[in-house]
Formats: structure tokens, sequence, C-alpha cells
């Protein structure tokens, strides 16, 4: 195991095209931890983490990118959220165990990606839509490339029981091109097309960068880290169970005794009695106005 889940940018001058490198040990480990994910599921979900992970760092912002795939297949949810410093957190739902990894079988033939970013102040909440094509999530996110960016990009993604791993690589757009080699970009394709998943799961990003790229111009960036990181708190779920309103908690109350949230992603279980609501509603009813309260807006997914 590596020391440290990362990923890596980088740029390939001659071919001009740049690109990422994402490894996922601890990270992914922590995210199957809590789950008995059936092995078709498991493949998704590390693509996801993945896929995520590089599509974050393609895109600049403050706070958070979710990746969601709704469908109606046998795989009925999964959500992927980066931020942008590099915290990582997902997971899937199943109603059956879907009999193999391609999208149509996971998610039903209707099912879409949605890609929402979500600054920490101020800016305009963004929500883009991508439709399914293809049978893995590489190809469903080059297709999403190829129709937001207009760059051509692609994505070799690998998932093995330690590790989540890829490589993303994309054109350089046309006024940062300097080599203005013909043959590029069709070679460092070529180059990525010979990875192994294998290699891509365990081997050094020094080294497989080196193994593809030893023949061009590459420059690496310094490597960022990620890993595995919920941003549950009492605080969030304090605004959860206002937005859900004082009568609807009291009845929960009356029915169970207490409140016990267990947060999906990570498993950490917030729990209410009736002399926690009061205080959760005395002090609602004095100082907060649903308005204010920006958690309000996420009640019901403990975001
Ligand atoms: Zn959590």
């Amino acid at each position: 195991m590596r020391d440290q889940d990362l990923q890596q940018k980088f740029l390939v001058d001659s071919c001009d095209a740049r690109g990422q490198l994402v490894q996922l040990d601890a990270a992914w480990g922590e995210a199957t931890a809590r789950t008995d994910y059936p092995a078709t599921v498991r493949q998704i979900l590390g693509e996801a983490f993945v896929a995520a992970t590089l599509l974050a760092g393609t895109i600049k912002f403050d706070g958070k990118m979710t990746m969601q795939v709704r469908g109606e297949g046998p795989i009925h949810l999964l959500v992927v959220q980066v931020t942008n410093e590099g915290n990582v957190r997902g997971l899937a739902r199943w109603s059956k165990v879907p009999e193999t990894h391609d999208l149509p079988t996971a998610f039903g033939v209707d099912a879409r990606m949605i890609i929402t970013i979500e600054a920490d102040r101020n800016a305009e909440p963004y929500q883009g839509i991508v439709p399914l094509e293809g049978d893995n999530l590489a190809g469903a996110l080059q297709t999403y490339f190829r129709t937001s960016e207009q760059l051509p990009t692609e994505l070799y993604l690998a998932v093995s029981e330690e590790t989540a791993a890829g490589v993303l690589i994309q054109k350089l757009p046309v006024e940062e091109r300097t080599y203005h080699d013909v043959d590029g970009w069709a070679r460092a394709k070529a180059l990525c097309e010979t990875l192994s998943d294998k290699e891509l799961c365990e081997e050094s990003a020094q080294t497989l960068l080196h193994r593809l790229f030893h023949e061009e111009r590459v420059r690496l960036f310094d490597a960022q880290p990620v890993r595995f990181h919920c941003s549950c708190s009492r605080e969030r779920t304090d605004g959860m169970l206002v937005g859900l309103g004082k009568s609807e908690v009291d009845d929960i109350i009356e029915e169970q005794g207490n409140v016990e949230i267990t947060c999906e992603f990570c498993d950490a279980e917030y729990n209410y009695d009736p002399v926690d609501v009061a205080a959760l509603f005395k002090g609602v009813a004095s100082q907060v106005s649903p308005s204010d309260d920006d958690d309000a807006g996420h009640s019901g997914t403990l975001h």
C-alpha cells in the first residue's frame, strides 16, 4: 500500500495534452469498510470514486461536487462527493445484485448521471445532466467532456480489492498548445491504452507516468492528497431536524422514544432524546428563521 492517496496532475507538452492520475487505497478501504458491496456494485462504485475525483480535478471550484446516478435498474442510487480540498465520500444502493457491471444492466436503460457543483458561498449551484451512454462510467464521462468542454478526453479506470485508480488525459485547448504535433494526441491516447488495470492499481504514480511518457516531454505538478472524509456533524443533523419541523420530530419521539440518525456515508450515529429535541427547538424558535439556515435546505439528505 502506498503512503497516501493522491491526485497527480501532469502535462505532456510534446503531445499538447494534460492529465491526472488518481490512486485511492485508504479512501477506497474506508468507503467499502461498512457495507458488504456485491462485486458488480463494488466495481462501479470504485470507478465512480475515481471518476468523480478526476472530474473534480478538471474544474475550478470552491465547495463540493456531487456525481449522482439514479435509475430504475438493480442499482437505484450511486453518489460520490468530492470537495476542492480532496475529501471524498460516496455510496451505492441496490435492490438486487446486477449480473454484470455494464451501465444499462446495473442502472436500467433510462438512468441519468447528475453532476452538481455547490460553491461554499454566494455562487449559484451548477447542475449538469449526463446521459449514461456507453457501457461504463469512463465512456459516459468521455461523452460528457466531448459535449460540455469540447475537448477530447479519455479516462481509464481500474478497481481492485485494495485500490481504485484511474488516469484522465485531455487534449489542451487550442490556445495552450505549443508543440502542434499532429500525431501528439493519438500518441498520448495510445500510450495510456497500454496501461493494465493491475499496473494502474499497483504501481506508484511516478513509476506509471515514467513508464508511459518517458519518451515524451512531461511535467508533473505537486501531488494533492485525497482522503475519505465525511462532512456530517451534530450541527448539520440539528439543521436537518429543524428542517423537518417540530411536529414531525415530536411524532418520532412519541413513537420511538428518541430520534436516531445514522449517516449513510460513514455510519456515524446521532441520537436525540426528548430533552435534546426540546432544547433544539427551544433554541430554534427564538434564534433561527428557516430562511437563514443553510443546512435546512439540505434536509433529508444529510449533506
Ligand atoms: Zn457521515
